[in-house]
């Protein structure tokens, strides 16, 4: 699905909802939905011995369309915001002083914390546009990771773009 369906479909929101993390990552961008959904076979392999668990395990549909197979089923973020009934972690008085957020927060340097004040700032679907358009390669238009620092489709670096 590229960008530029959001134009034209209003179900395409509702579609793509399921790739704003509640903690503010963007799982269009995450290593685990994309070997997944784009069925990187090799990368899936060499990422289960990288975590240590068998390849198909390595696999997820974005935050908002969990099933109990997936990756982040049994994330304490999520179980968090279902207990206080909030749909995202920027609702809650507490994000600053919270430990297994601000973990998150730093193993990602403070991007979560960056996109979650933006997506309070702008609503859902603008913000969507804005990582899509972030996420997908500049020289070629496929979607890119958050590892990835050389795009393996057309070569282009990356590292020279600002979050
Ligand atoms: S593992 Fe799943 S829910 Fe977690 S960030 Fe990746 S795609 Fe999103
Ligand atoms: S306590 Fe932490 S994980 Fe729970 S809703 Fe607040 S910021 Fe999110
Ligand atoms: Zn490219």
């Amino acid at each position: 699905m590229s960008k530029h369906d959001m134009h034209h479909d209003g179900n395409v929101l509702d579609i793509l909802r399921r790739l704003i993390g509640r903690c503010g990552l963007y799982c269009g961008a995450c290593d685990i939905y994309r070997v997944f959904v784009d069925k990187k076979i090799d990368k899936q392999k060499k990422m289960g011995v990288f975590f240590k668990c068998r390849p198909e395990q390595v696999r997820c549909q974005g935050c908002q369309n969990l099933t109990p197979d997936d990756w982040c089923s049994g994330c304490k973020i999520l179980a968090c915001l279902k207990e206080n009934s909030y749909m995202y972690c920027y609702e809650c008085g507490k994000i600053e002083n919270c430990g297994i957020y601000q973990e998150l927060n730093g193993r990602y340097n403070n991007l979560p914390y960056k996109n979650l004040e933006r997506l309070r700032e702008v609503g859902e679907k603008k913000w969507l546009e804005e990582q899509m358009t972030r996420w997908h390669c500049p020289g070629c238009g496929e979607p890119i990771e958050y590892s990835t620092e050389t795009c393996t489709q057309c070569g282009f670096n990356l590292t020279k773009i600002n979050d």
